[in-house]
C-alpha cells in the first residue's frame, strides 16, 4: 500500500518556516491579489489565500474589479501596483473572464513582484536555472513534495500528463533541471498508458476525473495528482485513488495533497519577491 504525501502536513511545516523568515524582514511583504468578476471558486481561493497570508506574517489585500472590466482597466490596476513600492507581490486570479487577455498579463506584472511565476523573464530564468527565478507555486510546491519524501529525480524517469503553461510544462523544465529524464504527455499523445507505465513518478495535471487507473501505473511509481475536479459535493484528482493507492510507492491524495502546497509556495514567493526588491 502507497504511502500518503500529505500535502497539508507539509504546507504547515513550510508556511511556518516562511513565516519566521518573513519576521526577519524590515519590513512585512505585502501580496496584493486581484480578483476579477464574480467566480466562486475564485473567490474560495482568494480567501484561502487572504487567512494563509495572514497566518505568515504576510500582509494582503485584495482588488476586486467587476466581470465586465475592460483590459485597460485591468492594465492600470496592475501598473499602480507595478510601481506602488508597497506592494511586494502581485497575484491575478485566474481564470480570467474570456475578452481579456491573459497572455498579456502575464507580462504586464513587473517581473519582481510577478510571484504566480508567469512573465515571460520568469519563465526564462527558471528555464536557465537563475536561482532568483521566481516559479511556478504549483510546480515548485509539488518539488518539495518529492524532496519530503527524499526521492531524488536523478536518473529517473519522470511522466508529466498534461503540458499547461501553470502546470505541466514548468514542472516538466524542473524535473529535467534535477537529471529526470522527462516525457510530457498531452491530449494528441498516441497511447498514453505505454507512457505513464513507464514512469518512476508519474505526474498528473489534466483535470479529467480517473484518467489515470491502475492498469496504466508501474508498481513502485511515486504518482502525484494534480487534478482537482469537483463530482458533486466531493473534490476528486485525476487519478483513480483506491486502486492507484495498491500498488505506487507514494501518493498524493485529493484534497490534502497538491493544493495546499500551491499556496505555501505562493507565500514564499512572496517573501522571495520581497528579499529581491529590497536587495
Ligand atoms: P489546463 O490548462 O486545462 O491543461 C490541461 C492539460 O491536460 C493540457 O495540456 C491538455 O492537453 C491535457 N489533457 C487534456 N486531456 C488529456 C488527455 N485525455 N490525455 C492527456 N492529456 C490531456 O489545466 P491546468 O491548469 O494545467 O490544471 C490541470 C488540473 O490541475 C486541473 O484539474 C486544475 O484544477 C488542477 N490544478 C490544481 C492545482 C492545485 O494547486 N491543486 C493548481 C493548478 C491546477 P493539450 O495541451 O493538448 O490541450
Amino acid at each position: 500500500m502507497a504511502k500518503i504525501i500529505d500535502g497539508k502536513d507539509l504546507a504547515k511545516k513550510f508556511r511556518e518556516e516562511v513565516a519566521a523568515e518573513a519576521k526577519t524582514l524590515t519590513v512585512k511583504p505585502h501580496l496584493a491579489v486581484i480578483l476579477v468578476g464574480d467566480d466562486p471558486a475564485s473567490h474560495t481561493y482568494v480567501g484561502m489565500k487572504e487567512k494563509a497570508c495572514k497566518a505568515a506574517n504576510v500582509e494582503s489585500t485584495v482588488h476586486r474589479l467587476p466581470a465586465e472590466a475592460t483590459q485597460d482597466e485591468l492594465m492600470m490596476l496592475i501598473d499602480g501596483l507595478n510601481s506602488d513600492r508597497g506592494v511586494n507581490g502581485i497575484l491575478v486570479q485566474m481564470p480570467l473572464p474570456s475578452h481579456l487577455d491573459q497572455m498579456a498579463i502575464f507580462g504586464a506584472v513587473k517581473r519582481e513582484k510577478d510571484v504566480d511565476g508567469f512573465h515571460p523573464t520568469n519563465i526564462g530564468l527558471m528555464n536557465l536555472g537563475f536561482a532568483e527565478a521566481l516559479i511556478p507555486c504549483t510546480p515548485a510546491g509539488i518539488m518539495e513534495m518529492l524532496k519530503s519524501i527524499d526521492y531524488p529525480l536523478k536518473g529517473k524517469h519522470v511522466v508529466v500528463v498534461g503540458r499547461s503553461n501553470v502546470v505541466g510544462k514548468p514542472l516538466s523544465t524542473l524535473a529535467l533541471l534535477a537529471d529526470a529524464t522527462v516525457t510530457t504527455c498531452h491530449r494528441h499523445t498516441e497511447n498514453l498508458a505505454h507512457f505513464t507505465r513507464q514512469a518512476d513518478v508519474l505526474i498528473v495535471a489534466v483535470g479529467k476525473v480517473n484518467l489515470i487507473t491502475a492498469d496504466m501505473v508501474k508498481p513502485g511509481a511515486v504518482v502525484i495528482d494534480v487534478g482537482t475536479n469537483r463530482v458533486g459535493d466531493k473534490l476528486v484528482g485525476d487519478v483513480d485513488y483506491d486502486a492507484v493507492a495498491t500498488l505506487a510507492s507514494f501518493i498524493t491524495p485529493v484534497p490534502g495533497g497538491v493544493g495546499p502546497m500551491t499556496i505555501a509556495l505562493l507565500l514564499k514567493n512572496t517573501v522571495l519577491a520581497a528579499k529581491i526588491q529590497n536587495g
